[in-house]
Protein backbone atom coordinates (compact mmCIF):
# COMPACT_ATOMS: atom_id res chain seq x y z
CA UNK A 1 0.00 0.00 0.00
CA UNK A 2 1.63 3.70 -0.81
CA UNK A 3 0.13 7.11 0.01
CA UNK A 4 0.72 9.87 -2.20
CA UNK A 5 0.52 13.25 -0.36
CA UNK A 6 -1.44 16.07 -2.43
CA UNK A 7 -2.07 18.86 0.26
CA UNK A 8 -1.05 18.85 3.70
CA UNK A 9 -1.59 22.04 4.96
CA UNK A 10 -4.51 22.97 7.44
CA UNK A 11 -7.09 25.28 7.65
CA UNK A 12 -6.13 27.36 4.31
CA UNK A 13 -4.17 26.98 0.97
CA UNK A 14 -0.75 29.05 1.39
CA UNK A 15 1.64 30.16 -1.17
CA UNK A 16 4.74 31.60 0.34
CA UNK A 17 8.37 31.67 -0.09
CA UNK A 18 9.21 30.21 3.34
CA UNK A 19 7.00 27.52 2.97
CA UNK A 20 8.08 25.53 0.24
CA UNK A 21 9.36 22.31 1.18
CA UNK A 22 6.11 21.25 2.53
CA UNK A 23 3.58 22.73 0.42
CA UNK A 24 1.18 25.05 0.75
CA UNK A 25 -2.32 22.74 -0.63
CA UNK A 26 -5.00 22.09 1.60
CA UNK A 27 -5.64 18.12 2.88
CA UNK A 28 -5.62 15.78 0.15
CA UNK A 29 -4.24 12.32 -0.42
CA UNK A 30 -4.34 8.96 -2.77
CA UNK A 31 -3.88 5.65 -1.39
CA UNK A 32 -2.29 3.24 -3.84
CA UNK A 33 -3.00 -0.29 -3.31
CA UNK A 34 -3.70 -4.06 -5.39
CA UNK A 35 -7.19 -4.23 -3.63
CA UNK A 36 -8.69 -1.45 -5.29
CA UNK A 37 -10.84 -1.98 -8.27
CA UNK A 38 -9.41 -2.16 -11.98
CA UNK A 39 -9.75 1.63 -13.04
CA UNK A 40 -10.27 3.63 -10.18
CA UNK A 41 -8.80 5.90 -7.33
CA UNK A 42 -9.39 6.01 -3.92
CA UNK A 43 -8.76 9.65 -2.10
CA UNK A 44 -9.23 10.85 0.96
CA UNK A 45 -10.81 14.60 1.25
CA UNK A 46 -10.69 17.40 -1.44
CA UNK A 47 -8.98 20.23 -0.16
CA UNK A 48 -6.62 22.29 -3.14
CA UNK A 49 -4.33 19.32 -3.06
CA UNK A 50 -6.70 17.76 -5.67
CA UNK A 51 -7.14 20.01 -8.06
CA UNK A 52 -3.26 18.39 -9.01
CA UNK A 53 -4.21 14.79 -8.26
CA UNK A 54 -7.37 14.84 -10.42
CA UNK A 55 -4.72 15.76 -13.02
CA UNK A 56 -2.16 13.23 -12.83
CA UNK A 57 -5.44 10.88 -12.71
CA UNK A 58 -6.27 11.75 -16.02
CA UNK A 59 -2.09 11.83 -17.52
CA UNK A 60 -2.97 7.72 -15.63
CA UNK A 61 -6.30 7.70 -17.65
CA UNK A 62 -8.17 7.23 -14.58
CA UNK A 63 -11.52 8.65 -14.88
CA UNK A 64 -13.37 7.03 -11.86
CA UNK A 65 -12.57 8.64 -8.55
CA UNK A 66 -13.74 7.41 -5.24
CA UNK A 67 -13.47 10.50 -1.92
CA UNK A 68 -13.61 9.40 1.54
CA UNK A 69 -14.32 12.72 3.12
CA UNK A 70 -13.17 13.03 6.65
CA UNK A 71 -15.62 16.03 7.10
CA UNK A 72 -16.69 18.80 5.37
CA UNK A 73 -14.93 22.01 6.77
CA UNK A 74 -13.68 24.41 3.30
CA UNK A 75 -10.03 22.99 3.30
CA UNK A 76 -10.94 19.19 2.95
CA UNK A 77 -13.67 20.12 0.03
CA UNK A 78 -12.06 23.10 -1.83
CA UNK A 79 -10.44 21.26 -4.90
CA UNK A 80 -13.41 19.46 -5.64
CA UNK A 81 -14.86 22.70 -7.52
CA UNK A 82 -11.98 22.76 -9.93
CA UNK A 83 -10.61 19.83 -10.37
CA UNK A 84 -10.72 18.57 -14.00
CA UNK A 85 -12.27 15.03 -12.98
CA UNK A 86 -15.69 17.26 -11.38
CA UNK A 87 -16.37 18.91 -15.02
CA UNK A 88 -15.18 15.63 -17.39
CA UNK A 89 -18.78 14.17 -18.90
CA UNK A 90 -16.97 10.68 -18.76
CA UNK A 91 -15.74 10.81 -15.12
CA UNK A 92 -17.45 9.40 -12.40
CA UNK A 93 -17.09 9.41 -8.63
CA UNK A 94 -17.96 7.98 -5.53
CA UNK A 95 -18.06 9.33 -2.32
CA UNK A 96 -18.63 8.94 1.41
CA UNK A 97 -18.75 12.00 3.97
CA UNK A 98 -20.21 12.32 7.58
CA UNK A 99 -24.14 13.69 7.50
CA UNK A 100 -24.34 15.86 10.46
CA UNK A 101 -26.46 18.98 11.39
CA UNK A 102 -29.39 17.46 8.89
CA UNK A 103 -26.90 17.97 6.32
CA UNK A 104 -26.03 14.92 3.78
CA UNK A 105 -23.09 14.51 1.63
CA UNK A 106 -26.03 15.90 -0.89
CA UNK A 107 -26.64 18.46 0.38
CA UNK A 108 -23.31 20.14 1.39
CA UNK A 109 -22.37 19.32 -2.07
CA UNK A 110 -24.95 21.34 -4.10
CA UNK A 111 -24.70 23.75 -1.09
CA UNK A 112 -20.49 24.23 -2.20
CA UNK A 113 -21.69 24.37 -6.38
CA UNK A 114 -24.83 26.36 -6.22
CA UNK A 115 -25.19 30.04 -7.47
CA UNK A 116 -23.94 33.03 -6.62
CA UNK A 117 -21.10 30.67 -5.08
CA UNK A 118 -20.29 28.78 -7.62
CA UNK A 119 -20.87 29.12 -11.67
CA UNK A 120 -21.79 25.71 -12.17
CA UNK A 121 -24.59 24.37 -10.20
CA UNK A 122 -24.05 20.68 -8.56
CA UNK A 123 -27.48 19.53 -10.15
CA UNK A 124 -25.67 19.89 -13.69
CA UNK A 125 -23.20 17.39 -12.55
CA UNK A 126 -25.42 14.94 -10.20
CA UNK A 127 -25.53 12.15 -12.43
CA UNK A 128 -22.26 11.36 -12.45
CA UNK A 129 -22.01 10.90 -8.20
CA UNK A 130 -22.87 8.31 -5.93
CA UNK A 131 -23.02 9.76 -2.51
CA UNK A 132 -23.03 8.12 0.58
CA UNK A 133 -23.74 9.28 4.11
CA UNK A 134 -21.87 8.09 6.99
CA UNK A 135 -24.65 8.53 9.79
CA UNK A 136 -23.26 6.43 12.63
CA UNK A 137 -19.81 6.47 12.51
CA UNK A 138 -17.86 3.34 13.48
CA UNK A 139 -21.21 1.23 12.83
CA UNK A 140 -19.93 0.33 9.71
CA UNK A 141 -17.17 -0.74 7.34
CA UNK A 142 -16.24 -0.36 3.59
CA UNK A 143 -15.51 -3.15 2.05
CA UNK A 144 -13.10 -3.41 -1.37
CA UNK A 145 -12.45 -5.71 -3.30
CA UNK A 146 -10.25 -5.43 -6.83
CA UNK A 147 -13.95 -7.32 -8.46
CA UNK A 148 -16.88 -6.96 -6.32
CA UNK A 149 -15.96 -3.27 -5.84
CA UNK A 150 -17.20 -0.89 -2.68
CA UNK A 151 -19.39 -2.48 -0.16
CA UNK A 152 -20.44 -0.55 3.11
CA UNK A 153 -21.24 -3.36 5.40
CA UNK A 154 -22.26 -3.02 9.44
CA UNK A 155 -19.54 -3.49 11.32
CA UNK A 156 -21.44 -6.60 13.08
CA UNK A 157 -21.19 -8.53 9.85
CA UNK A 158 -17.86 -7.74 9.37
CA UNK A 159 -16.52 -8.56 12.48
CA UNK A 160 -18.54 -12.22 12.81
CA UNK A 161 -17.26 -12.93 9.68
CA UNK A 162 -13.18 -11.92 10.69
CA UNK A 163 -13.80 -13.77 13.95
CA UNK A 164 -15.23 -17.30 12.50
CA UNK A 165 -13.26 -16.74 8.99
CA UNK A 166 -16.50 -16.49 6.99
CA UNK A 167 -16.56 -15.32 3.65
CA UNK A 168 -18.26 -11.99 3.10
CA UNK A 169 -21.48 -11.53 0.40
CA UNK A 170 -20.22 -8.41 -1.56
CA UNK A 171 -22.85 -7.98 -4.15
CA UNK A 172 -23.40 -11.17 -6.33
CA UNK A 173 -20.11 -13.31 -4.91
CA UNK A 174 -18.76 -14.01 -1.72
CA UNK A 175 -14.87 -13.23 -0.83
CA UNK A 176 -12.58 -14.05 1.92
CA UNK A 177 -11.45 -10.88 4.13
CA UNK A 178 -7.95 -11.35 2.93
CA UNK A 179 -8.95 -10.33 -0.46
CA UNK A 180 -10.31 -7.06 0.88
CA UNK A 181 -8.53 -3.73 1.65
CA UNK A 182 -11.22 -3.39 4.62
CA UNK A 183 -11.88 0.70 5.99
CA UNK A 184 -12.67 0.88 9.49
CA UNK A 185 -13.87 4.60 11.09
CA UNK A 186 -13.84 6.14 14.69
CA UNK A 187 -15.05 9.90 15.13
CA UNK A 188 -12.28 11.98 15.94
CA UNK A 189 -12.46 14.82 18.43
CA UNK A 190 -13.19 17.95 16.61
CA UNK A 191 -15.70 20.84 16.10
CA UNK A 192 -17.84 18.62 13.18
CA UNK A 193 -18.91 15.23 12.97
CA UNK A 194 -15.14 14.23 11.38
CA UNK A 195 -13.69 10.56 10.76
CA UNK A 196 -10.62 8.63 11.15
CA UNK A 197 -10.47 5.91 8.45
CA UNK A 198 -7.89 3.00 8.98
CA UNK A 199 -7.17 0.92 5.72
CA UNK A 200 -6.40 -2.65 6.74
CA UNK A 201 -4.90 -4.49 3.49
CA UNK A 202 -5.87 -8.28 3.49
CA UNK A 203 -6.70 -8.62 6.88
CA UNK A 204 -5.75 -9.59 9.50
CA UNK A 205 -2.10 -9.44 9.07
CA UNK A 206 -1.75 -6.98 6.13
CA UNK A 207 -0.79 -3.49 5.81
CA UNK A 208 -2.35 -0.99 7.72
CA UNK A 209 -2.68 2.80 7.60
CA UNK A 210 -4.01 5.14 9.27
CA UNK A 211 -5.43 8.84 8.60
CA UNK A 212 -6.10 10.61 11.61
CA UNK A 213 -6.64 14.47 10.90
CA UNK A 214 -8.48 17.63 11.97
CA UNK A 215 -8.37 16.11 15.88
CA UNK A 216 -7.92 17.72 18.74
CA UNK A 217 -5.12 16.82 20.92
CA UNK A 218 -6.87 14.98 23.88
CA UNK A 219 -4.02 14.19 27.11
CA UNK A 220 -6.23 11.46 28.12
CA UNK A 221 -5.77 8.90 25.38
CA UNK A 222 -8.99 6.83 24.42
CA UNK A 223 -8.80 3.52 24.42
CA UNK A 224 -11.12 3.03 21.47
CA UNK A 225 -8.53 5.39 20.03
CA UNK A 226 -5.97 3.23 20.86
CA UNK A 227 -7.19 0.53 19.59
CA UNK A 228 -8.74 1.93 16.38
CA UNK A 229 -4.92 3.69 15.54
CA UNK A 230 -3.21 -0.20 16.75
CA UNK A 231 0.02 -0.92 15.41
CA UNK A 232 -0.32 0.70 12.28
CA UNK A 233 2.57 0.52 9.63
CA UNK A 234 2.14 4.31 8.98
CA UNK A 235 -0.49 7.06 11.31
CA UNK A 236 -0.99 10.31 9.44
CA UNK A 237 -1.87 12.34 12.58
CA UNK A 238 -2.88 16.17 12.71
CA UNK A 239 0.11 17.75 14.36
CA UNK A 240 -1.09 21.61 13.92
CA UNK A 241 0.58 23.70 16.79
CA UNK A 242 3.54 23.55 19.02
CA UNK A 243 2.13 22.71 22.45
CA UNK A 244 2.81 26.00 23.25
CA UNK A 245 1.30 27.56 20.53
CA UNK A 246 -1.98 25.03 21.63
CA UNK A 247 -1.86 25.76 25.27
CA UNK A 248 -1.58 29.98 24.93
CA UNK A 249 -4.01 30.51 21.71
CA UNK A 250 -5.54 27.47 19.53
CA UNK A 251 -6.85 24.94 22.72
CA UNK A 252 -10.37 23.52 21.07
CA UNK A 253 -9.75 24.78 18.02
CA UNK A 254 -9.82 20.95 16.89
CA UNK A 255 -6.25 20.20 16.17
CA UNK A 256 -3.40 18.17 17.68
CA UNK A 257 0.86 18.88 19.13
CA UNK A 258 3.49 16.67 18.57
CA UNK A 259 3.72 15.64 22.08
CA UNK A 260 0.07 13.89 21.79
CA UNK A 261 0.65 12.90 18.48
CA UNK A 262 3.97 10.37 20.12
CA UNK A 263 2.05 9.53 23.08
CA UNK A 264 -0.71 8.14 21.32
CA UNK A 265 1.47 6.71 18.46
CA UNK A 266 3.66 4.71 21.42
CA UNK A 267 0.41 3.62 23.73
CA UNK A 268 -0.99 2.24 20.38
CA UNK A 269 2.44 0.75 18.91
CA UNK A 270 2.49 2.54 16.01
CA UNK A 271 5.74 1.63 13.46
CA UNK A 272 5.78 5.18 12.08
CA UNK A 273 4.72 8.43 11.92
CA UNK A 274 3.81 11.15 9.67
CA UNK A 275 2.56 14.94 10.73
CA UNK A 276 0.13 16.63 8.85
CA UNK A 277 -2.13 19.74 8.82
CA UNK A 278 0.70 22.19 9.13
CA UNK A 279 -0.59 25.06 10.50
CA UNK A 280 -0.82 28.06 7.40
CA UNK A 281 1.02 30.60 9.03
CA UNK A 282 3.62 27.78 9.91
CA UNK A 283 7.04 28.41 7.49
CA UNK A 284 9.32 25.22 6.72
CA UNK A 285 11.82 26.43 9.62
CA UNK A 286 8.41 25.75 12.14
CA UNK A 287 7.54 22.55 10.43
CA UNK A 288 10.57 21.04 11.43
CA UNK A 289 10.39 22.50 14.97
CA UNK A 290 7.11 20.49 15.20
CA UNK A 291 9.32 17.36 14.36
CA UNK A 292 11.94 18.25 16.72
CA UNK A 293 9.37 18.61 19.26
CA UNK A 294 8.10 15.35 18.73
CA UNK A 295 11.19 13.81 18.97
CA UNK A 296 11.74 15.49 21.70
CA UNK A 297 8.72 13.61 23.62
CA UNK A 298 10.04 10.27 22.06
CA UNK A 299 13.13 10.44 22.89
CA UNK A 300 12.43 12.01 26.77
CA UNK A 301 14.31 10.19 30.02
CA UNK A 302 16.46 8.33 27.32
CA UNK A 303 19.93 8.28 28.64
CA UNK A 304 22.47 10.05 26.41
CA UNK A 305 24.34 6.84 25.68
CA UNK A 306 21.54 4.86 25.04
CA UNK A 307 21.92 3.55 21.43
CA UNK A 308 18.51 1.27 21.60
CA UNK A 309 16.78 2.51 18.28
CA UNK A 310 13.42 4.58 18.66
CA UNK A 311 10.14 2.58 18.54
CA UNK A 312 9.46 4.68 15.64
CA UNK A 313 10.57 7.31 12.77
CA UNK A 314 8.57 10.81 12.73
CA UNK A 315 8.52 12.93 9.87
CA UNK A 316 6.76 15.93 8.44
CA UNK A 317 4.17 15.11 5.32
CA UNK A 318 4.94 16.98 2.18
CA UNK A 319 3.04 17.97 -0.89
CA UNK A 320 3.86 15.20 -3.55
CA UNK A 321 5.68 13.09 -1.30
CA UNK A 322 4.79 9.44 -1.84
CA UNK A 323 5.62 7.03 0.42
CA UNK A 324 5.43 3.15 1.22
CA UNK A 325 2.59 2.42 4.45
CA UNK A 326 5.89 0.30 5.39
CA UNK A 327 9.05 1.61 6.33
CA UNK A 328 11.89 0.17 3.89
CA UNK A 329 15.05 1.10 5.14
CA UNK A 330 17.19 3.65 2.83
ZN1 LIG B 1 -8.80 20.87 8.37
ZN1 LIG C 1 -11.75 20.77 10.22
Amino acid sequence: MRVKFYGTRGSTAICRKDAVEYGGNTTCLRLLSEFLPEGWALLIDTGTGFVEASKDLLKEGIMKVAVLFTHWHHDHTAGLLLAPHTHIPSAEFKIWGPEEHGQNPEDVISGLMREPVFPVNFQKLRHRFKLHSLKHIGTQVLVIHPEAGFHLLPVHVYEKAAKEGLKLALGKGRYGIFECLVVKMLKTAHPEYTVSYRFEESPPDGEVFVFLTDHENTDGIPADLVRHVHKADLLVQDCQYTREVYDKRTAGFGHGTPDYCVKLALRAEVKWLGLTHHDPGASDKVVDEIVEEAFAELTKGRAVDDYDPLPFDIFACADYEEVDVVRRED
